[in-house]
């Protein structure tokens, strides 16, 4: 099962098609049960929508750090 934190480095190459099919279903899995990761790939597809392509990099690490904590702190929240 993957992380949060997995689940924002993976939506670059979820989003550009590059992940492999297990992978794919791994996240996909994950996506189903977590509705912070769904928030955070429906912004990360408004980007691509407004960019026309996927950001080279779209969070600086220490954001992406900073906000799948977050994310697991909301997780947590919602028990
Ligand atoms: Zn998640």
């Amino acid at each position: 099962m993957l992380t949060c934190a997995e689940v924002t480095e993976l939506v670059t190459s979820y989003l550009e098609g590059q992940m492999a099919w297990r992978r794919r279903m791994a996240f996909r899995l994950h996506l189903g049960m977590c509705k912070h990761c769904r928030a955070y790939l429906r912004q990360m597809k408004s980007t691509v929508k407004v960019l026309g392509r996927v950001p080279a990099d779209p969070i600086p690490p220490e954001l992406r750090d900073d906000l799948a904590r977050r994310l697991v702190a909301m997780r947590k929240k919602d028990g």
